[in-house]
């Protein structure tokens, strides 16, 4: 059983992962906002012409590095889903962070201020409609009527908005059943070198009525048994973890409070007779 910790862990050691990830978000959500707002790269298409490093070139000229930054992403999701599953999800992609977001305010106010859950999301669609836009368009296109573009641009933004509004209305279920990026690597060859599960000898006996870490799970999983279950279309499993960690924290708070370390963890092997 567990041994009684010396200290009481820090607010920052029950919490590393959602500290973790959430400075990774955030620098990526800057690093999106940044990078063509200062011109390193920059598509306009309401003035025909693009920016790299801040210098002006053709329309085309910006176009190679933003279909090569889209490759690279597509890659690297290709490559982390063959070595730790589904990170790319918990770790990097800014629309799992504004679904998270959303969950957590739909958690809080949704279910009594539906108007207000609506006009919240409505806000935070524009806001995520504006970071994509902005990398293909200088955005006050969408004042200036006389500008050829004026039009163009008002109906991919229309075509796009319901989409991401439904994304963000309905939080994490997006990630958990219907983005195509999550369907892929559900799909494809995938492996989870590290995976959340008890820690030996500790069974879920030891953990009395808690379901703290089910509770933190954003994918809606039971992180003491996934890596031992049996993976199905009906019964989500390890495919669908984001490695996020939350689960973990959430183990080291509770037992934090009784002075012990967490039952849940990251482990390579997960011997069967665990759960
Ligand atoms: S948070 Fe820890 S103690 Fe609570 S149910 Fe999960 S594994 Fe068990
Ligand atoms: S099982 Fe744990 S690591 Fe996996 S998605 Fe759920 S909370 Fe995150």
């Amino acid at each position: 059983m567990a041994e009684a910790l010396s200290q009481q862990p820090s607010w920052w050691q029950t919490h590393k992962f959602t500290i973790a990830r959430n400075t990774v978000y955030i620098s990526i959500v800057i690093a999106l906002i940044l990078i063509p707002e200062l011109k390193i790269i920059k598509v306009d298409i309401a003035h025909n012409e693009s920016w790299l490093f801040g210098e002006r070139r053709s329309l085309i000229d910006g176009l190679i590095p933003v279909i090569a930054a889209l490759g690279f992403f597509a890659i690297l999701v290709i490559v982390i889903n063959m070595i730790q599953g589904r990170l790319f999800c918990g770790l990097i992609c800014p629309g799992g962070w504004f679904a998270e977001i959303q969950e957590k305010i739909k958690r809080k106010i949704g279910k009594h201020h539906k108007l207000a859950y609506i006009f919240i999301t409505f806000i935070s669609t524009i806001a995520f409609a504006a970071l994509f836009f902005n990398w293909v368009t200088d955005l006050r296109v969408f004042f200036y009527y006389t500008n050829p573009s004026f039009i163009p641009m008002w109906v991919a933004f229309l075509v796009a908005f319901p989409i991401f509004f439904w994304e963000l209305y309905i939080g994490k279920r997006w990630c958990r059943t219907f983005c195509p990026t999550g369907i892929y690597q559900k799909l494809t060859p995938h492996f989870y070198y590290y995976k959340p599960a008890l820690i030996p000898p500790y069974t879920t006996k030891d953990c009395g009525t808690c379901r703290e870490c089910l509770k933190a799970c954003p994918m809606a999983l039971d992180p003491r048994k996934i890596a031992l279950m049996e993976d199905t279309i009906n019964r989500p499993g390890l495919s669908s973890c984001i490695v996020c960690g939350e689960c973990v924290d959430a183990c080291t708070d509770v037992w934090a409070k009784k002075g012990k370390p967490p039952i849940l963890g990251f482990l390579h092997e997960v011997p069967v007779r665990q759960v």
